[in-house]
């Protein structure tokens, strides 16, 4: 009973803040996106947890250099439950603070789309590790989209090549062993410097540089507010810290 006490008064904590703050910057992660049924990596079915050796295919080098770690990777992508996948409540009330005029920006490590499908403006978003729904020649830079390149997979294509100049195709997504697009960092790091509030959703905070924007944020004065079902490296600097099912929680959070 006294555990449910604490995590009302949390709640009610974290709605106060939300309500007394002009400027609201999000963070989300993996964890916003479970329900639609796209796994995390390193939440407890995360695809790391269960197949630490998936994180080779995912390497930018091993991509690159490796015909067979091409071909793994576009049987993943082909199969992945992301095509079909709907957003969800989390996803739903983040849009609604975007029109209660708060958000200055969104910021998603996730490369699924969903918060831009859910009703989130473009401009509001910035997807810091970029998107699966687009591919870049190696070679040439053209960028053509993922479907067409998924369409010829499930033809028989194992590498699909560039339509242009026949190099090889990646996703418009960060690679382990690629840096993130400067000017994308940029902006996020001003979102974080500028909000009153940071609210971190569903992500574990455990990779830069997208964690780091919890630093700066806190160091600029904010409060920052995190909403994830595992401990994360910044519980500690936060104001607020929500435990539970994101689809719970994050729209009584945002209830405003
Ligand atoms: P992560 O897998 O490291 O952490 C996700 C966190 O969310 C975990 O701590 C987990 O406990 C929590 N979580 C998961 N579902 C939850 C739920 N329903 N309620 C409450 N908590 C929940 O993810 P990350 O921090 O985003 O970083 C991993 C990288 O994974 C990013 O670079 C991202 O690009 C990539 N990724 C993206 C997607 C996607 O686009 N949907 C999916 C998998 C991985």
């Amino acid at each position: 009973m006294a555990g449910a006490d604490t995590e009302q008064a949390l709640l009610e904590r974290a709605r106060e803040l939300i309500a007394a703050a002009r400027s609201v910057t999000v963070l989300t992660g993996a964890g916003v996106s479970t329900d639609s049924g796209i796994p995390d990596f390193r939440g407890p079915q995360g695809v790391w947890t269960t197949n630490p050796a998936a994180e080779r295919i995912w390497t930018f080098e091993n991509y690159r250099d490796d015909e067979e770690v091409r071909r793994a990777a576009w049987q993943e992508r082909v199969a992945h439950p992301m095509w079909t996948a709907r957003p969800g409540a989390a996803h739903e009330a983040l849009v609604r603070l975007e029109r209660s005029g708060k958000l200055l920006a969104l910021l998603t490590q996730n490369i699924d789309e969903l918060h831009q499908t859910a009703g989130s403006s473009p401009d509001s978003v910035l997807e810091l590790h970029g998107t699966n729904h687009h591919t870049v020649c190696l070679t040439c830079g053209a960028v053509t989209p993922m479907a067409e390149a998924l369409d010829r997979v499930r033809a028989g294509e194992d590498d699909p090549r560039c339509p242009s100049c026949g190099g090889i195709l990646k996703a418009t997504t960060i690679m382990f062993g690629e840096m993130l697009d400067v000017e994308v960092l940029r902006r996020a790091r001003d979102a974080a410097l500028g909000c009153d509030v940071f609210l971190a959703v569903g992500t574990s905070l455990g990779v830069h540089p997208a964690a780091g924007l919890v630093d700066f944020a806190s160091m600029a004065g904010a409060d920052v507010i995190i909403v994830n079902a595992e401990p994360t490296p910044y519980d500690a600097v936060a104001s607020v810290v929500l435990r539970g099912g994101i689809s719970e929680v994050l729209p009584e959070v945002l209830r405003l």
